[in-house]
């Protein structure tokens, strides 16, 4: 090279800011730049014919010499390293990361490489503190995750706890309410009952009353007629009285649960008969009852005084909503299990609007208000044979008439 472009040269050679080496075949170092010499810790020139091994730490000796041939075999421009760390050995014998890039070339018949080589120190120290910041960030994040799932967990649980005492407290308020509402019933039960005594029994009592004041003023022996009027009337009323007051302590007896049914077989005749013997007293002029007579051989298992009870408060209520001279019928049928007792009336029916009430407690159709009555007596025969595994159903036309049919249970447990 004349001196002129080894001077060109160097300039190049010493402007690059990466540290430039050049090696031989034989891995001796021809040329450095003053950055390598920097880079290294070495003097101007001390580099110059020493082997390359003497800027790569012992450790990798071995190894970079096979690397180093395979190379010279390529001959291939490349970044050194693909994929490994690189490092280099300072003068001091520090060991730091290295880049390099690799460049071969002829010249005069001989093959150099050119390598140019960077520090990464700084940066793989950035790199190391960015890492570091990242683990820590990373952590925190994951600490911080499971902090939150444990508080979510916890919450999760005060929840479950929170929806348990919800429920708990909706439990015991429905069990006030429930009984409150028991309460109340029984208060207004109670206040019907009053209001019911003092209207039901006036007009009976005053009636009594009256014919047993008349009934002393007929001392005549011819008079005996019309004290026996006045005794029907007095008897009659009792009845009347009576029914109410068995209906009452019906009512409180299946609101308490204080029911007791005796069980036993009877004759179904026994209490037809029964019924229509009472009830016959009751009777408006020119109404007749007509019933089965050949109903002997009809037997029930079941509790006596409520098949009654039930029979009686439907032909009472025959009579008393159908005018005179109409026929109030009774059909009575039988088959394997069960026993339909039919009561048939000619009378002043039940409004259409006022059926679905009709077994309601204390329930009366607008057109029965000036008949006297309490409403109780369809409401406590449903809820009789309710508890005798038995029903009743009517069917009805105001006008017309109606049909209240009732389904016993042959043998009740
Ligand atoms: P009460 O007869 O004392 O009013 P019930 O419970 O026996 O009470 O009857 C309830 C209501 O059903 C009666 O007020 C009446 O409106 C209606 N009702 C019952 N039986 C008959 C019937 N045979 N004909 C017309 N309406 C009836």
């Amino acid at each position: 090279m004349l001196s002129k472009e080894k001077d060109i040269f160097n300039v190049l050679f010493e402007a690059v800011s990466e540290g430039v080496v050049v090696v031989n075949e034989q891995q001796n170092i021809v040329s450095v730049n003053s950055s390598i010499d920097k880079m290294f810790g070495y003097n101007p020139e001390e580099l110059v014919n020493k082997p390359l091994n003497v800027l790569i730490p012992s450790t990798y000796h071995a190894g970079h010499g096979a690397h180093f041939k395979g190379f010279m075999k390529n001959k291939e421009k490349r970044q050194m390293g693909n994929g490994r760390e690189l490092y280099g050995a300072r003068k001091n014998g520090d060991v730091f990361p290295l880049e390099a890039g690799l460049n071969p070339f002829k010249i005069y018949g001989e093959t150099f490489v050119m390598a140019l080589v960077v520090d990464i120190s700084v940066r793989k120290q950035q790199e190391e503190e960015i890492n570091k910041l990242n683990e820590g960030l990373e952590k925190k994040v994951q600490e911080r995750t499971k902090e939150l799932s444990t508080t979510v967990n916890e919450l999760k649980v005060v929840n479950l706890e929170l929806d348990s005492e919800n429920h708990k407290r909706i439990q015991a308020e429905n069990k006030i309410k429930d009984a409150l509402k028991k309460e109340k019933e029984l208060n207004e039960l109670k206040t019907k009952f009053l209001s019911l005594v003092s209207h039901e029994f006036k007009t009976p009592l005053s009636g009594i009353l009256t014919s047993t004041m008349l009934l002393g003023k007929y001392k005549l022996a011819e008079q005996q007629e019309k004290r026996d009027k006045h005794l029907e009337i007095i008897t009659n009323k009792v009845h009347y009285l009576n029914n109410i007051l068995n209906d009452f302590l019906s009512v409180e007896k299946l609101e308490t649960g204080k029911i007791n049914y005796k069980f036993h077989t009877f004759k179904l005749s026994k209490v037809v008969d029964e019924v229509i013997y009472n009830a016959n007293m009751l009777l408006k002029g020119g109404q007749k009852i007509n019933y089965p007579e050949n109903i002997d051989d009809i037997s029930l298992t079941q509790d006596e005084k409520t098949v009654e009870l039930a029979l009686s408060n439907l032909l009472n209520n025959a009579i008393k909503y159908s005018p005179e001279n109409t026929d109030i019928n009774i059909h009575i049928q039988q088959d394997k299990t069960h026993t339909f007792i039919k009561v048939k009336d000619n009378g002043i029916g039940i409004p259409k609007a006022d059926q679905k009430n009709i077994f309601n407690r204390y329930f009366r159709a607008e057109n029965a208000l000036l008949t006297e009555g309490t409403g109780i007596g369809l409401n406590i025969i449903k809820s009789h044979l309710k508890n005798l595994g038995g029903t009743i159903s009517f069917k009805s036309k105001e006008g017309v008439g109606s049909t209240f049919t009732m389904k016993i249970i042959n043998k009740a447990k």
